[in-house]
């Protein structure tokens, strides 16, 4: 057993209509990787004087983040044919308070995602036994996108939707990314993925607006990376963004980095989508590693002060961390860090269904944690009640 004490639980609460709030003065309760119990710490001096405590130092203890969208970083990239590069992404995140996460395949040959999908799937039923950021799934980022519309992803081996190449992988995949003007009107690719427990999340497309609205009415979701690689807002045909911004249903991500998209624009998309938005970094390997060349989707990647571009200067990925998107939004939105913190946390796992497990630090919840003060500068984080970074 383990108690958390002097820190600012972020937790939701009633009296701020269920919203994440930071709240003093309660000890999280720990025993055996799972959140035991949240009190007053007065209560547990006096009912557990002999537990050991961590001292949080009168820092924020949030839910570990959840990045639903990351092919790569500290050099690892999901696409590496090689089990190790999900490892090395493990044992990393929690340098950035993840603590869950989905790899995330890139457009590349039909062999080369299968067998990715297949070490997902190899590594979550053998998952690491050492301190590390949980693998949820996996996120098929590609081949089903708009040639008109790849961003960094490579032409020559795009593909029109077909179900039967995700049907085997339909245990791992979380989350299929599809131009919606690819599917030619027939919706019997999202009914499958949709059966099959997969969120088609409509991305990488140059669709109209009626295209993109009919599909989300069809049961798309979700939207890849708003704003970027998608038919921008035109007062008179409004496109992707406009049907993604406009529909209450569809739950947006956005790379907050400052380079994806403007503070301004951030700033327009949580008036319009609210607690719809998730924070994701869609980074590449050389997130972490600082300036230089790398490698993303069989491409080149320059990395120069935090923009990855392709030799073409095509933005490619990105090398965002966590911590750096969640501290960018609250200080474009003025949002407080508890309520930007639903947005990497409360909201993934809701969508992924695993809230009961993840996302919040409820009682009965894996003790899934991040640790870090105003300016979310990471101190510490905890998997399962284990610490993995941090002391
Ligand atoms: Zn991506």
């Amino acid at each position: 057993m383990l108690a958390i004490v002097n820190g600012r639980l972020i937790l939701p609460d009633e009296r701020a209509g269920g919203h994440f709030e930071a709240i003093s003065g309660l000890a999280l309760l720990i025993e055996d990787g799972r959140i035991k119990d949240v009190m007053p710490e007065v209560r547990l001096r006096a009912d557990y004087s002999s537990c050991p405590v961590w001292d949080a130092g009168g820092r924020f203890v949030s839910p570990g983040f959840i990045n639903i969208h990351i092919h790569g970083c500290f050099g690892a990239d999901t696409m590496d044919k090689d089990s190790e590069a999900i490892k090395t992404m493990c044992q990393k995140l929690p340098v950035h308070g993840v603590t869950s996460f989905l790899p995330t395949t890139i457009t590349a040959s039909m062999e080369d995602i299968q067998e990715a999908l297949g070490r997902v799937r190899e590594f979550m039923k053998n998952p690491w036994l050492a301190c590390g950021a949980e693998v949820l799934g996996a996120n098929m980022e590609g081949p089903f996108i708009s040639p008109d519309y790849r961003g960094c992803h490579q032409v020559k081996h795009v593909l029109p939707p077909d179900f039967s190449y995700v049907e085997p992988y339909a245990d791992v995949v979380k989350y299929v990314t599809v131009a919606s003007e690819e599917l030619g009107g027939d919706y019997s690719f999202i009914e499958k993925c949709r059966n099959a427990g997969i969120i088609v999340s409509l991305g990488h497309s140059g669709a109209i607006y009626e295209e993109a609205l009919d599909a989300i009415q069809h049961g798309m979701t979700h939207a890849t990376h708003l704003y970027n690689a998608m038919s921008p807002v035109h007062h008179r045909e409004p496109g992707v963004t406009g049907a993604v911004l406009d529909a209450e249903g569809v739950i947006a991500e956005l790379i907050t980095d400052d380079v994806h998209c403007h503070p301004a624009a951030q700033r327009l998309a949580y008036r319009l989508k609210g607690e719809n938005l998730v924070l994701i970094t869609d980074s590449c390997r050389a997130c972490g590693l600082g300036d230089g060349v790398s490698e993303l989707g069989g491409q080149q990647v320059f990395v120069e002060g935090g923009l990855a571009t392709l030799a073409d200067g095509t933005i490619a990925a990105s090398v965002a961390s966590m911590d750096m998107v969640v501290r960018n939004f609250a200080h474009n939105t003025g949002l407080s860090l508890p309520r930007t913190v639903e947005l990497a946390t409360r909201v993934p796992a809701r969508e992924l269904g695993c809230l009961d497990q993840r996302g919040t630090l409820e009682p009965g919840r894996l003790a899934n944690i991040a640790v870090f003060d105003s300016d979310v500068n990471i101190y510490a984080t905890f998997v399962r009640g284990q610490i993995c970074y941090g002391q």
